[in-house]
Formats: C-alpha cells, sequence, structure tokens
C-alpha cells in the first residue's frame, strides 16, 4: 500500500488552474509536519487572490514564495529563501507546474514566430531545469535523511514534471491534428528529455524523477471544452504519486500512472 505525501513540497505556478489545487489538496491531505511552498509570479498581485486565501486557511502549513520560472535571478531568490528555512530537512517534493502555451491555441504553423519558441521553451524547459539544478543539494539531503535503502519515492526525494499527452513523438499522428501547437510540444518533449536525464544523473542519490500528464483539464491553457475538472485530475495524480518507485524514475506517465509512449 502506498504511503501518503509529506515533508516539505514546492510547487510552481500555483496561483490558478492546476497548481492552486495541487496546493489545495496537498495542504488537506499532507500531515501536520509537511510544509507547502507555492509559488507565483505576483503573490501581492490580483491574480494571487485565491491562493492567498488558502494560505490564511492553512496557517504555518503554505507559504507563498515570489518565482518567476523564466528568470534566472528570481529563480535564485526563491531557492535561496526555501534553503534558508528548510536547510535541515531538506526538500522531499519539487512539483514543475509552471508552463505558457504561445501563440494562442490553435498555434498553427502559419501563426508560430521564434519569439513563441523561444519563451515557451524558456518557461517551459529551462524554467524547471535551472530549480531542479539549484534545488539539487535540498533534494539529496532529503533523500540521505531517508533510511531505506536505495527505494525510490515521492515521500522521500522527488521531483514532478507535469508534462503533457501531446508531447509523446508515438501519439503525434492522432494528437496533431486537433492540437498543432510547435512550441509547447516541443518544449514538452524536451521537459521529457530533462526527466529521463536527470532521472540518470540523480539514479545514485536515491531521486526520483517521473514526468507526468494531468489530462485535459478546465484551466485557462486547457479551456472551456475540456472534459476534466482541476479537482479531479489533482485527487488521481495525487494518489497516482506516493505509488511511484524506481520502476517509474525517468518515465511518462499519466494521471492514472499508466505509462505514455515517448
Ligand atoms: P494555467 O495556464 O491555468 O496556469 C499556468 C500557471 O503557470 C499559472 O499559475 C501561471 O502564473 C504560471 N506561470 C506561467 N508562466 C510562469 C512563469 N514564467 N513563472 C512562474 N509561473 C508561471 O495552466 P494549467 O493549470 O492548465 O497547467 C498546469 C500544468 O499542466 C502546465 O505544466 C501545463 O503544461 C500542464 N498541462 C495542462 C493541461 C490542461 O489541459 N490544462 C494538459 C496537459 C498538461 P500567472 O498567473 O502568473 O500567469
Amino acid at each position: 500500500m502506498s504511503v501518503k505525501l509529506d515533508g516539505n513540497i514546492f510547487v510552481t505556478g500555483t496561483n490558478r488552474g492546476i497548481g492552486l489545487e495541487l496546493v489545495k489538496q496537498l495542504a488537506e491531505k499532507t500531515g501536520v509536519k509537511s510544509h507547502i511552498y507555492a509559488c507565483c509570479r505576483e503573490p501581492e498581485g490580483t491574480g494571487a487572490e485565491a491562493l492567498r486565501q488558502l494560505a490564511t486557511q492553512y496557517p504555518g502549513k503554505i507559504t507563498i514564495i515570489k518565482l518567476d520560472t523564466s528568470d534566472e535571478d528570481s529563480i535564485s531568490a526563491a531557492v535561496h529563501t526555501v534553503s534558508e528555512r528548510i536547510s535541515d530537512a531538506g526538500l522531499n517534493l519539487l512539483i514543475n507546474n509552471a508552463a505558457i502555451n504561445k501563440p494562442p491555441i490553435p498555434a498553427a504553423l502559419a501563426d508560430t514566430g521564434k519569439k513563441d519558441m523561444m519563451d515557451v521553451y524558456e518557461t517551459n524547459v529551462a524554467g524547471p531545469f535551472l530549480l531542479t539544478k539549484m534545488f539539487l543539494p535540498l533534494l539529496q539531503r532529503a533523500a540521505e535523511k531517508d533510511s531505506s535503502g536505495d527505494k525510490m519515492s515521492c515521500r522521500r526525494s522527488a521531483i514532478i514534471n507535469i508534462s503533457t499527452l501531446i508531447s509523446s513523438m508515438e501519439k503525434c499522428p492522432e494528437t496533431f491534428p486537433m492540437a498543432q501547437m510547435y512550441p509547447y510540444r516541443t518544449s514538452k518533449a524536451a521537459l521529457n528529455m530533462l526527466t529521463r536525464c536527470q532521472a540518470e544523473d540523480f539514479k545514485s542519490h536515491n531521486i526520483l524523477v517521473t514526468a507526468i500528464h494531468p489530462g485535459w483539464v478546465r484551466t485557462a491553457m486547457g479551456g472551456e471544452q475540456a472534459p476534466m475538472t482541476t479537482e479531479d485530475s489533482v485527487l488521481s495524480m495525487l494518489s497516482v504519486m506516493p505509488s511511484l518507485s524506481n520502476k517509474d524514475s525517468g518515465m511518462l506517465l499519466d494521471f492514472e500512472g499508466n505509462r505514455i509512449p515517448w
């Protein structure tokens, strides 16, 4: 049986959409000793009101951190702030959730330019790369504090990269007609490779690295016609995460834990 998530958890892009729901359900489901670092670009802005309200409902359990994943200085400052608070315990779970999709859907070839490609890559790939790199010492510390040999888990030390079904090359013939999205698809395929490389790199530290597709979810990014609510998507992902182990590191899974082909 899987053990629930716990410890120090850091989530990006949490002022709305799937990220906000992740923080809500993590706050509900994790133990008293766990702490959630919920990141957003503008903690004082109107767009973060729901997140601020959530933080007041769970005093001492949620800390809002300012973070723009496209800005290296912002990443460095966020890591520094969190490191000062959790240097002894380490970081148990890093969820790279923040992402953008440009240009606006349907994002066909004719509407897509170099800037779209670069902006999306910066946020969706370079951001998670730098964040994970800077958090590595804290992830290692959390892994070392656990005495379960070489067993990996999200409770011990893990990185979850939120990817997408439409990053799958094998699935491209069936998914391309409804969602062209060159910058987004290629950025998430790169995020998958980042997942795979880091899984290899961090294997010796017993840090799990897995990419998860949240489903097609009704958010600003997913659109009104998406069949899944944020509640159901997050409920499902949070029931999969505690069951992840060594065999899942370096893989792309869907919200039910099924493997998606590259
Ligand atoms: P939303 O567009 O609803 O939310 C995106 C979040 O990311 C917002 O909090 C946004 O903050 C944040 N964000 C964007 N850019 C940055 C940045 N540079 N720095 C920090 N935060 C940033 O998206 P979803 O909730 O739908 O998506 C969450 C994740 O799920 C993404 O990784 C997405 O690719 C993935 N996904 C979603 C699907 C869906 O159907 N919804 C399907 C498959 C995957 P701000 O308010 O400041 O813009």
